[in-house]
């Protein structure tokens, strides 16, 4: 029986189903469902076990069509070595999303269909970097900006979930890197980010949203990451329905602000900076407390990355100093790139432009960080 019809008619199969969260695949390169990923896995063991038979033959040159014996085991070996790798970081991989019973699930079947026996991912995560390394991957992301570097960093040590956005295209070259380091799971939809050219090209808001198998060459996916795969997971699920703030590390006033005030900002482009801006002003002016400016995330770095509820949110400011003060000791020049981001002054014209200095037109808001 295919796989595809046991996982119909068996329910104790339901959860290779799930489609909630996207699992990095490197059969693919790219992010597949639950069920794509063990099919891929089950079909990569299915070839391994035939390898493995041929390796034990006396005559392996035999079964290759080849005249050299050496040649031969070589080549076999070779070959063992690429599918054990594969095999192993996709077990880490769903491991990491789809969690332990999907995976008990598909030792399982291993076992019971191909008489083959799969890697346990508990002995695989242990040794992360080595198995993506031993897969042909980088261990180092290539492609990540500053905010998305101290995302990482506070997602191994725990402090919070982080969420970066990806070209899906770039799943081979920092997809897997993140791995090496920590437990990564992927939406199971993709975006296509929406530039606004009044904030620097930075994205706000995000159109077409499609299912992660209909992902095109403009595709983008989100990554959530974090030490504990368990809570990488929920916050993937939860922000199905925007509903992952508190695991992203965003203070309570900050969220329930931003559940109000979202759907008239997304309608004027998605800048909840600049209304709460607009709503602080007084005679277009506003003085807000620099661990508040969310607008040096438009420029690339900056320390806060959601959008405060006050332009001295206490909260925030607590966050955001603690955050600093982590950087200062465990990557100082991480810290300045991201500082380079923030200016005393800017001015948020009508329309949404932000000019880096102060000037004076017709309702624009003047913002003094301090
Ligand atoms: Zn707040």
């Amino acid at each position: 029986m295919t796989l595809a019809a046991r996982i119909a008619l068996d329910t104790n199969l339901m959860p290779l189903t799930d489609e909630r969260v996207g699992i990095l695949s490197p059969f693919t390169n790219s992010v597949r469902t639950i069920e794509r990923v063990s099919h891929g896995i089950l079909s990569y063991a299915a070839v391994r076990h035939l390898w493995r038979a041929v390796a034990l033959e006396v005559n392996p040159e035999f079964w290759m069509e080849l005249q050299d014996r050496e040649k031969a085991c070589d080549l076999v070996a070779r070959r063992l070595r690429t599918l054990d790798a594969r095999l192993a970081l996709a077990m880490i991989c769903l491991f990491d999303a789809a969690g332990i019973e999907v995976c008990n699930l598909l030792v399982d079947l291993a076992a019971d269909l191909l008489e083959t026996e799969l890697d346990h991912p508990t002995k695989l995560v242990s040794r992360r970097r080595e198995v993506v390394t031993a897969a042909g991957y980088p261990v180092k992301p290539a492609g990540l900006g500053a905010i998305q570097r101290a995302e990482l960093g506070a997602a191994t040590r725990g402090d919070k979930v982080s969420r970066v956005t990806l070209p899906f295209a770039d799943i081979s070259k920092d997809g897997f890197a993140l791995v090496s380091s920590l437990a990564v799971v992927a939406s199971s939809w993709v975006i296509r980010s929406v530039p606004d050219p009044r904030i620097g090209q930075f994205s706000n808001i995000s159109g077409d949203v499609a299912h992660v198998l209909d992902a095109d060459s403009g595709s983008e996916v989100h990554l959530y990451l974090h030490r504990d795969p368990a809570l990488a997971r929920e916050a993937a699920i939860l922000d199905m329905d925007d509903q992952a703030g508190e695991l992203l590390g965003i203070p309570t006033c900050c969220r329930e602000w931003f559940l109000r005030e979202w759907p008239a900002a997304r309608q004027a482009g998605g800048d909840a900076f600049a209304v709460m801006i607009n709503q602080a002003a007084s005679g277009g002016t506003v003085i807000v407390a620099s661990e508040c400016d969310a607008s040096a995330m438009y420029r690339g770095g900056g320390l806060c990355w959601h959008f405060p509820c006050s332009p001295s949110c206490p909260e925030t400011i607590r966050i955001v100093r603690e955050r600093r003060e982590r950087l200062m000791r465990s990557d100082p020049s991480l810290l300045m790139e991201l500082e380079t981001a923030y200016r005393y002054t800017v001015t948020i014209r009508e329309d949404g432009t932000y000019v880096d200095h102060a000037t004076s037109e017709h309702n624009a808001v003047i913002v003094h960080f301090k």
